[in-house]
């Protein structure tokens, strides 16, 4: 397994060494559970997904955190404004708690409807690793690098030499572009908040008290606490949306090299935008599409996974309707294909494999990994029952869910079809000998068949991936 990524750090793809032979540490930036997840932030998901796919095909096993933001992230990633979540309970009449524990589930759902392993993955919730947050902030105090105003505990990024490495060109871009009045008691224009104290005049629902006043965590603190709990002062992959490049992840990066003196994350990895057609989806626009709004559409969430592979994680994609049915037909005509041969499972086919493993280990190219997949299906040169079998492979790693989800998808997308193997066994014979006339171009032949099949009551379709059986009413 040669694998090279796109390391944001490096700016380049390079290759992947992982830190241990025995696991794979990985960390993605979870949802702020305050509102629903749009379908923009489960493509980070997804991507999540394939690359444990990719280790776990590999029998690399992963360590995964996928942590829940429940408390202390503000609507501006300035360390200003309204924390989301008090702002959610507010909207709907219920606590923040209950608004947590709604949409985390609501976000499992969406995990599980897509197919995203969750298998032994851990889900810390910030408000529940309040100490481990105060513990990285003392740290941070001995360290030297904290400084106190009125609202809050702040890092001084001055003290940090290489402080915007993930970004250098972003970083000192936000020096000089942000409006410094935001927070006239900041020293420098990129320090941030670790610790903000409850304002005198507001009840928070969710504070907590610490040597320095009672508050609630800066929202870039859970992520240095959580991941370095779970997987280690140093671990092989950090993954989250290009937005958090600038900021978040600029901000992880010194918080925890800075408290422990090695290394954060070897590997940071960034999905692109999903876009609508006036620019980015997101959550406080309310313009979101949520995956249950694409099945009030007739979109399978599985359809919309189809759609996530077709384009190249680190390119934007433009969300559109139109995109979403043709995926869905392609996935559709998989399923066609799949459910109706894979009564024969032979053996894999070792070329094609070798293909799919190399174009994931590029970086993870999956458009190229699912025009092979098509490649192989119309290949005559390969038997149907290797075929079954060789795709089987693929969608360990692809996660379309054909065995995961067999039933879901056989039902939605094949149940008018008949499988091959429930016809009776004289039609399956007759349809066999067609086959081995088309493909002799015995065209006369194959309609004195194709005639014999009518009249015993099943009508015959010819698809590009093979005969689709109706049965005549
Ligand atoms: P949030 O719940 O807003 O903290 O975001 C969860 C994840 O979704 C983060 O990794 C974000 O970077 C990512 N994200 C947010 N908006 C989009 C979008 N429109 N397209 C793709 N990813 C996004
Ligand atoms: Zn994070």
């Amino acid at each position: 397994m040669n694998l090279k990524v796109f390391n944001t750090l490096k700016r380049e793809k390079e290759d992947f060494v992982p830190l241990s032979k025995r696991s794979i540490g990985m960390y993605h930036c979870g949802p702020t559970v305050y509102h629903y997840a749009h379908i923009g932030n489960l493509r980070a998901y997804v991507f999540a997904d394939t690359i444990r796919r990719f280790f776990e095909y590999h029998n690399i096993p992963v360590t995964q955190v996928i942590n829940i933001t429940d408390v202390g992230h503000l609507v501006t990633d300035a360390d200003e404004g309204e924390d989301k979540m008090e702002k959610g309970a507010r909207r709907e009449g219920k606590s923040a708690h209950e608004i947590a524990q709604f949409y985390e589930k609501a976000f499992m759902d969406d995990l599980a409807a897509l197919n995203i392993r969750t298998h032994g993955t851990i889900f810390p919730r910030a408000s529940e690793h309040i100490n481990e947050q105060i513990a990285l902030i003392k740290t941070l105090e001995q360290k030297g690098v904290t400084y106190r105003t009125s609202d809050g505990i702040y890092f001084d990024t001055s003290k940090i030499a290489d402080y915007g490495k993930l970004d250098p060109h972003n970083a000192s871009g936000i020096k000089e572009g942000m409006r410094v009045e935001q927070n006239k008691e900041k020293k420098h224009a990129t320090d941030f908040a670790l610790w903000k104290f409850s304002r005198a005049d507001e009840q928070r629902e969710q504070e907590w008290d610490t040597p320095w006043g009672k508050g609630f965590p800066g929202w870039h603190l859970e992520c240095s606490a959580m991941s370095m709990k779970y997987l280690g002062e140093t671990f092989d992959i950090h993954t989250g949306g290009v937005d958090h490049i600038q900021i978040h992840h600029t901000n992880e990066i010194a918080q925890s090299e800075t408290a422990t003196g090695k290394p954060f994350s070897r590997y940071f990895m960034h999905v692109a935008f999903v876009n609508v057609e006036d620019g980015k989806m997101s959550k406080s626009e309310d313009n979101f599409v949520r995956l249950a709004t694409l099945s009030e559409k007739g979109i399978h969430p599985l359809a919309y996974r189809y759609a996530l592979l077709t384009a190249h994680y680190r390119s934007q994609l433009l969300f559109s309707y139109d995109a979403l049915h043709a995926a869905q037909n392609a996935l559709a005509s998989l399923a066609a294909y799949y459910f109706q041969n894979k009564f024969t499972t032979g053996i894999s086919d070792k070329e094609y494999l070798e293909k799919i493993g190399a174009f994931l280990a590029d970086d993870f190219n999956t458009p190229k990994a699912l025009a092979l997949l098509w490649k192989l299906i119309k290949d005559s040169t390969v038997p149907p029952e290797n075929k079954i079998a060789t795709i089987q492979q693929f969608d360990t790693i692809l996660g379309l869910g054909l065995t995961e989800h067999a039933e879901e998808l056989e039902q939605r997308f094949v149940s008018k079809l008949i499988r091959l193997d429930s016809l009776p066994q004289n039609i399956q014979e007759l349809i066999a000998d067609r086959e081995k006339a088309r493909k002799n171009k015995d065209w006369k032949t194959a309609d004195v068949l194709r005639q014999q099949i009518t009249e015993q009551g099943f009508s015959i379709k010819d698809s590009e991936q093979g005969p689709q059986i109706e049965k005549i009413p």
